[in-house]
């Protein structure tokens, strides 16, 4: 058998996204630009020379008219990278003064989006003989990096709305990885490093580009059958909780 893996990279516009989108179609796969705007996908997806598809992740309307389109082109999928994400503005997060109103469109981004998207996308990745699904979380994700002391983080300041989002993805990965280790379908979160993107755009002194975030991403993308299910990982390795 020698059939094309299909892949799905929703925000793949632009940033990590972008970067994972060229990584995949570098490694052979026709890979699907998810873009919430056409017309930015279809650009984006020219100049790389892959597909496009219209997925906005926070509208039930959208994820269902991408599913049907893809179904429809494809048939099945084979791997999804959960990749779109937003701040909600990191610094309108201190405990105690947070604007709900960005928190919850954080977490209807972040954490609703990859369930919905994930959920409407099932039946394409069952219909696959290797289905993988990347969840791009964060280091700002880990409990156990945020409160050590000596673990890194602790001296960040505190992001009341991101961080739990991503927390949230990586509690919703095991799940995941739980609920489809039978069947085949291996379910990872990626921590793909503080990177020089638009999301980064106000925080001083990061030199990491999207391509290196991307390595970590492609990888979970790209493992073998008896590769890991329910981790959190980066470029060293498992990251802690
Ligand atoms: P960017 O802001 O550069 O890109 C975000 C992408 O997500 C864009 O394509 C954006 O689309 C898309 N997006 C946002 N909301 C939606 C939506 N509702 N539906 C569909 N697409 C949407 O961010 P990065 O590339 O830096 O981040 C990508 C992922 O990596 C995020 O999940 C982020 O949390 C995570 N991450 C980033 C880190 C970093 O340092 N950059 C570090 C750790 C994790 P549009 O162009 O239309 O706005």
């Amino acid at each position: 058998m020698n059939e094309q893996t299909i892949a799905l990279v929703t925000g793949g516009n632009r940033g990590i996204g972008r970067a994972v989108v060229a990584g995949l179609a570098d490694r052979g796969m026709t890979v699907v630009l998810g873009s919430r705007d056409r017309s930015r996908g279809v650009d984006a997806a020219a100049e790389l020379g892959v597909e496009s598809v219209e997925l906005d992740v926070t509208s039930d309307d959208s994820i269902a008219a991408a599913a049907k389109e893809l179904d429809e082109r494809f048939g099945r999928l084979d791997v999804l990278v959960n990749n779109a994400g937003i701040s909600g503005g990191f610094a309108a997060q201190p405990p105690g003064a947070v604007d709900l109103v960005a928190y919850r469109e954080v977490f209807a981004t972040n954490v609703f989006g990859v369930i919905a998207v994930t959920d409407a996308l099932l039946p394409l990745l069952r219909r696959s003989a290797a289905p993988r699904v990347v969840n791009v979380s964060s280091g700002l994700a880990s409990m156990a990096r945020m409160s050590d002391p000596d673990g890194g983080l602790a001296a960040l300041p505190p992001f009341a709305a991101y961080a739990p989002s991503k927390s949230a993805v990586n509690s919703l990965t095991v799940q995941y990885a739980k609920a489809l280790r039978a069947e085949g379908v291996l379910v990872n979160a990626a921590d793909p490093g503080a990177c020089d993107t638009d999301f980064t755009r106000d925080i001083p002194g990061i030199t990491r580009t999207a391509d290196e975030g991307a390595a970590i991403i492609v990888k979970l993308a790209t493992l073998p059958p008896d590769g890991p299910t329910g981790g959190y990982f980066n470029d060293s390795g498992p990251v802690p909780w």
